[in-house]
């Protein structure tokens, strides 16, 4: 197996790293161009990242047409990242290159019920069997991160008054996975990682509301195409106050949150109400696809709900497009509910370019996003 190792770069060394790592420089002179920093300087610092073996130089040599460019790449045994993206009921896990290209990636059940300790100790020994059975030999591990259903202070790395998490409030999950691994972690909310993924499909798009409804519901917010994590919870809608015409209690002690009629565990409890069992939301969403009335008028309102709340949003953000993922994401009235009262409710100045649509980027988004965060912390 791959043992681990921290990656040592100094401050310049490692912005150059993660400009050819992210795709923003092949060349030398390109990164002069987009660092700043003078040809000689960064002709120097390269060298040395060659020389330590953490970047390779391709291309080199002549053709047909005469010289070709070298082009500069991350190597591919300069190390791996590990991320995870928890679920309620199911986590996907990889293995990263420093590039960000996943080596592998897997989807196992899990139970965060169970509780913090099991569930990383589950975790951190699902790394293990990935590591062993995709990790090239001599590459070593350089950071871990996950995703976590829940609000995490950045500072740090802490669960903060999760929903349907028992066990897990206040828990130091970066400290915990930092005492097994001593290496960098990344500790982020899941919806964060899904928009910081997602926004890579969305070249052009600046300002993103990235909407992750699944078991519970969360937004990732993008600014300038960074993620915009205000004190921590940014984006977190879940316990906006909606209208409706009962009322119910929300987990979290205040009555009619969006979350307690619009998130999937909402929606299977109401199903149950109605004697219709489900196991989990992508359940919900087969209900839907077979006409069963009761799942679509459910969704219908919890697009709706979610709708309501977006137009406020929307108004005060002006973002260029609300991309909705998640386990929901696949079910058409809920997008057509959310289009409706967005497109309805907002200022004509706001929805005039404004795209509302599913995700682009894939089951492996929240990875990505994972791999691009968890590589800041690692050159950091
Ligand atoms: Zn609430």
């Amino acid at each position: 197996m791959s043992g681990k190792e921290r990656l040592l770069v100094r401050g310049a060394q490692g912005d150059l790293l993660r400009l050819v790592a992210t795709g923003h420089a092949e060349s030398r002179a390109q990164l002069a161009r987009v660092s700043g920093l003078a040809a000689s300087s960064v002709s120097l610092r390269v060298e040395e990242l060659i020389d330590t073996g953490l970047l390779v130089e391709e291309g080199s040599g002549t053709s047909s047409g005469g010289r070709r460019p070298r082009k500069l790449r991350v190597s591919p045994t300069a190390g791996l990242l590990a991320v995870a993206d928890l679920g309620a009921h199911h986590a996907r896990l990889g293995l990263l290159d420093l590039s960000g290209v996943p080596l592998v990636v897997e989807e196992r059940a899990c139970d965060i019920a169970l509780g913090p300790e099991a569930t990383l100790d589950w975790m951190a020994s699902a790394f293990d069997d990935l590591l062993l059975a995709h990790g090239p030999a001599g590459v070593p591990l350089r950071g871990v991160g996950t995703g976590i259903p829940g609000p995490v202070d950045p500072g740090s790395g802490r669960v903060v008054s999760p929903s349907r998490m028992p066990g897990w409030n206040n828990f130091p999950v970066a400290e915990y996975l930092g005492a097994h691994y001593d290496l960098p972690v990344l500790v982020e909310n899941d919806a964060n990682l899904l928009a910081v993924g997602e926004a890579r499909s969305w070249p052009g798009f600046g300002n993103l509301m990235v909407l992750k409804a699944g078991s519970g519901i969360g937004c990732g917010v993008i600014v300038d195409g960074r993620l915009h994590r205000g004190r921590g919870a940014a984006g977190d809608i879940s316990h906006v106050r909606v209208r409706t015409d009962s009322s119910t209690m929300c987990s979290c002690g205040h009555p009619d949150c969006l979350e307690a009629y619009a998130s999937g565990a909402a929606l299977m409890d109401a199903l149950s109400g109605l004697g219709i069992a489900t196991r989990r939301p992508s359940d919900v969403v087969a209900l839907v696809e077979n006409g069963v009335p009761e799942a679509t008028a459910l969704v219908r309102n919890a697009g709706r709900l979610i709708g309501e709340v977006l137009t406020v949003l929307v108004n005060f953000l002006n973002p260029d497009a609300i991309v909705v993922g998640g386990s929901l994401s696949t079910a058409e009235p809920l997008i057509s509910a959310i289009r409706a009262a967005v497109y309805e409710r907002c200022l004509p100045l706001a929805t005039r370019d404004l795209e509302i649509a599913v995700t682009r980027g894939g089951p492996d988004a929240a990875l990505l996003g994972a791999g691009s965060l968890l590589l800041d912390a690692v050159l950091s």
